[in-house]
């Protein structure tokens, strides 16, 4: 039987050369090259600045700090994401209101962001899930119409693109992940883009305890100059073995997201026929970072299919079991079933399938024939 893992990341020889590259040089933390992969980055992106950080988490957490949000504030969010992105905004002080998603595409629905704005309103925090862009368009004006910043979760959406825009373009930040199964990957990693230069400063002393910046040169430097904190920070700074690992899987992130594209044609094409299947729907005039292909099927026989998919020797997850249902969410803030019940539908009908370069063609055959048994069985 063929074994198809549910990711396997694509470093190789290149990656590893330029991260021992490092790790011969005299200085090992944040320094010149992970300098050299924030200029990248924010070239890659069409947006001013890049803050290289050491995960989304604190990506989405330095954002909203940055942006005055805390205790008493509100940040409107989707319940269909990774846990993340709403502990962000608890970490903060302030409170997740959650939004149901689009019934299609589960992407945050911004039609129903008005209703949800209140007096206490601060931002709104869409996730571009799967790889596909919410609609920026809607949210930035809704933004614009209430005063509120818009904080953008990318993690699944480097290479994504809706309307024209790219993430960062057009929210006051977007966050990026570098976690061992994201696009391109170091293992753990993060970044923050913004447009605003002060912006960019702000979150770059907030990463490093918020020491001076005179303490930044002395580091990279080499002669010692005195430091001083001006505001308390945290430590969040990515390193520059981190840096020299995303370097060239950067450059070459449009023929991996090409190819992945391709592997979810084939899928798409092979499911669209098939009984008891739904496919997650792509919006209008946008470019798929294609991160997750994740199909939709009968919720109550979800799980079933799941394991014997997997009985076949294919990798799968779920994205997402919303947020609202979990343990904490739920005995925290009194969240009970029904209250998003698209966001619903889709955490209880969802199966993700590999989706990565280095999937072979007889296993993505695989893939498509165990998807298949599973359904029919
Ligand atoms: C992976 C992920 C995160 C968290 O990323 P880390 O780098 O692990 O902190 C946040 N949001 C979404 C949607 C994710 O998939």
């Amino acid at each position: 039987m063929t074994d198809v893992p549910f990711y396997l990341h694509s470093i190789e020889q290149e990656d590893i050369a330029r991260a021992v590259e490092v790790l011969r040089s005299p200085f090992i933390t944040t320094g010149s090259v992970t300098a050299e992969f924030e200029s990248a980055l924010a070239r890659f992106l069409g947006v001013g600045h890049a803050v290289g950080l050491t995960n989304c988490t604190s990506a989405l957490f330095l954002a909203l700090k940055a942006l005055g949000i805390g205790p008493g504030d509100e940040v409107i969010t989707t319940p269909l994401s990774f846990v993340a992105t709403a502990n962000a905004i608890l970490h903060t002080g302030a409170k997740p209101v959650f939004v149901d998603v689009d019934a299609g595409n589960g992407l945050l629905d911004a039609g129903r962001i008005e209703e949800a704005v209140t007096p206490r309103t601060k931002a709104i925090l869409p996730v571009h899930l799967y790889g596909q862009m919410a609609d920026m368009r809607r949210i930035s004006e809704a933004a614009d119409r209430h005063g509120l910043q818009v904080v953008e979760d990318a993690a699944h959406a480097l290479e994504a693109a809706r309307d024209g825009v790219r993430p960062g373009q057009l929210g006051t930040a977007a966050c990026f992940s570098f976690y061992a199964t994201k696009n391109i990957t170091c293992g753990e990693g993060g970044a923050v883009a913004v447009r605003d230069g002060a912006l960019s400063a702000k979150l770059k002393v907030a990463r490093l305890h918020g020491l001076s910046s005179s303490a930044e040169r002395r580091y990279s430097g080499g002669r010692y100059e005195h430091y001083d904190m001006e505001v308390l920070g945290y430590k969040c700074n990515m390193s520059d073995i981190q840096a020299a690992l995303l370097l060239h899987q950067l450059e070459v992130v449009e023929a991996r997201r090409a190819r992945r594209a391709q592997i979810g044609k084939r899928y798409r094409e092979a499911f669209s026929a098939l009984d008891g299947v739904a496919l997650i729907e792509t919006p209008p005039n946008s470019t798929n970072a294609c991160h997750l292909f994740t199909i939709l099927v009968e919720p109550s026989r979800r799980d079933l299919v799941l394991r014997r998919i997997e009985a076949r020797g294919v990798g799968v997850s779920v994205h997402y079991r919303p947020i609202h249902l979990m343990k904490y969410y739920r005995e925290t803030f009194g969240f009970r079933p029904g209250m998003y019940p698209e966001a619903e539908r889709i955490g209880a009908a969802a199966i993700t399938l590999p989706l990565y370069p280095r999937l072979r063609e007889e296993q993505i055959s695989h893939v498509v024939e165990s998807v298949r048994a599973a359904l029919e069985g």
